[in-house]
């Protein structure tokens, strides 16, 4: 029978070591790591992560600061902002939820961060870093997989690891980090020729593509551990559910282990959210006492 990989559990665990870690930061420091939200527009879903990350952040014992700015909010403002929140000392973490109104430029703003408060790890300096092995702030949702897939497989050297996407935010970064773990990895995406061919050799399959239950027992190697990025909303019988790129159904008794969705990697990416503000803080306030 397959472990069914439980990311409230997991996420829960992180969250108390990032609490602990808080306190223990608040006592050296004398403040509260602190992390800014910033939210532009009306999109529902990022207003639910939002929530979600500031009620995660106070539980946490991490300050929030939320700017929830309207969708006709100008790039210059925008930039402003950045700035304002790069320069505040009280701020470790910035996070600019992601997707911004069609008329804003992500990439401007994402490079704007100063890569010390970039929690989220999207700016070139981390990704570089991340790249070489230096010391970065990891994206959060590949972060959180490592975690799981540790947790299950312990050592990961050797593992043939497959992933299928190649995002900024979720392929490449997981890819990179499979790799540091030893991992012979591949990549596949919208254009591989026979990806079953692929995914059928791997230990290790994530699937981050964003295409509801592609992924069927055709693709996944008995006895693989399978990690399901995916977040679909799909209608079933008038009601709206959450599904995974992975068809949990068709493909859990084939596997060691394998994530649920929802409950699975999406509560991780969240934590390691608090994790990164934390290892910010840290690194942003040694630094200011030593220099
Ligand atoms: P993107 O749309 O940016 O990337 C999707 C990737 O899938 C692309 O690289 C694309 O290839 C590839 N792809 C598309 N169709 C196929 C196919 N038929 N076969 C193989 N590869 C294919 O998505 P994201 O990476 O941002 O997100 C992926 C999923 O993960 C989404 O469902 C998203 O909602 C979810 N997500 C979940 C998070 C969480 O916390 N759980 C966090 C972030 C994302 P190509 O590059 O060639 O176009």
């Amino acid at each position: 029978m397959a472990i069914r990989i439980d990311g409230k559990l997991m996420s829960a665990q992180v969250l108390d070591d990032v609490a602990t870690d808080a306190a223990a930061f608040y006592q050296e420091f004398g403040i509260k790591p602190g992390l800014a939200v910033v939210l532009v527009g009306d999109d529902p879903a990022s207003q639910v992560y939002v929530r979600n990350k500031i009620a995660r952040a106070t539980e946490c014992g991490i300050n929030s600061f939320k700017h929830r700015l309207p969708a006709d909010t100008t790039q210059e403002y925008l930039d402003r902002l950045v700035a304002d929140l790069n320069a505040d000392p009280e701020v470790h973490g910035i996070l600019v939820q992601l997707p911004l109104p069609a008329h804003l430029d992500e990439e401007r703003i994402l490079t704007a961060i100063d890569p010390a408060k970039d929690v989220d790890g999207f700016h070139p300096v981390n990704v570089g870093a991340l790249n070489i092995g230096k010391e970065s702030l990891i994206p959060c949702t590949p972060q959180g997989c490592m975690i799981m897939l540790r947790k299950v497989l312990g050592d990961l050297s050797g593992k043939h690891a497959v992933v299928v996407g190649r995002s900024n935010i979720v392929g490449k970064p997981m890819a990179a980090l499979l790799l540091q773990a030893n991992c012979t990895v591949s990549i596949v995406h919208s254009r591989t020729n026979n990806p079953q061919l692929l995914t059928k050799q791997a230990d290790i399959l994530v699937a981050a593509v964003g295409k509801p239950e592609m992924i069927g027992p055709d693709w996944v190697k008995p006895g693989a551990v399978v990690i399901d990025v995916g977040i679909n909303t799909v209608e079933r019988a008038g009601q709206y559910k959450l599904v995974g790129d992975v068809h949990y159904a068709a493909v859990e008794p084939l596997t060691q282990a394998i994530t649920p969705v929802p409950g699975g990697v999406g509560p991780m990416t969240i934590a390691c959210l608090m994790k990164n503000t934390l290892t910010a803080a840290r690194r942003l306030e040694t630094q200011s006492r030593s220099g």
